[in-house]
């Protein structure tokens, strides 16, 4: 059983147990009806999973590269990166895939390592557009390759299932830096990589 006393970032597990209930009253329902009891501890275990991203130091899955790649300095892209995120202005999920490419320069990481900086920055309150940028500028930051690109494609279900209630359409948000802003040959071909009928 959870210890109730147990902090997270300063806020006692019961407080935030508290909290739910709350707002399972202010919904209209009563949080000590049997099917509810649970509810709580079911939904702050859900928070640690959702947003154990501010607990990750996405700089630190790119630090470990390796550079024996016999000098491959073409583009390395990673598609499809799948995501789940939540924005910060409804709390509500937003679903999406990533697409991260980069040129280096010298200096290679583990392809899982881009997944997992996707991760952590999607496992937080987020913006998509904020979130694309902070993917873009840890790599240009610690990989100091020639260029990074990245594309992010994602609902919102702030959108979708509330205020205009338009489903099925998703936001496209990208950042290119280095050669994939400067090139046009560069971002074009990191397009076609990702299948954007932009490349
Ligand atoms: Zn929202």
């Amino acid at each position: 059983m959870a210890n109730p006393d147990e902090q997270r970032n300063g806020v006692a597990r019961d407080e935030a147990e508290a909290a739910v209930r709350t707002l399972l009253r202010w919904a209209g329902e009563d949080p000590s009806r049997e099917g509810l009891l649970d509810t709580p501890k079911r939904v702050v275990d859900a928070y640690g999973d959702w947003f154990s991203g501010y607990g990750d130091d996405p700089r630190e899955y790119l630090e470990r590269t390796f550079e024996e790649v016999a000098g491959y300095d073409e583009m390395i892209v990673l598609r499809d990166i799948q995501f789940e995120s939540h924005c910060e202005h409804h709390m509500a999920p937003i679903i999406g895939r990533a697409h991260v490419g980069y040129l280096p320069d010298g200096k290679v990481v583990g392809i899982s390592k881009l997944a997992r900086v996707v991760e952590a920055y999607a496992r937080r309150f987020q913006v998509q557009e904020k979130m694309t940028a902070q993917i873009a500028a840890v790599i240009e930051d610690v990989l100091k390759p020639r260029g990074v690109g990245v594309v992010v494609e994602a609902s919102h279900e702030c959108m979708t299932t509330r205020g205009v209630h338009k489903r099925g359409v998703s936001m496209v948000t990208s950042k290119m830096l280095g050669g994939f802003r400067d090139d046009a040959r560069t971002r074009q071909e990191f397009l076609r990589f990702i299948g954007d009928p932009r490349g």
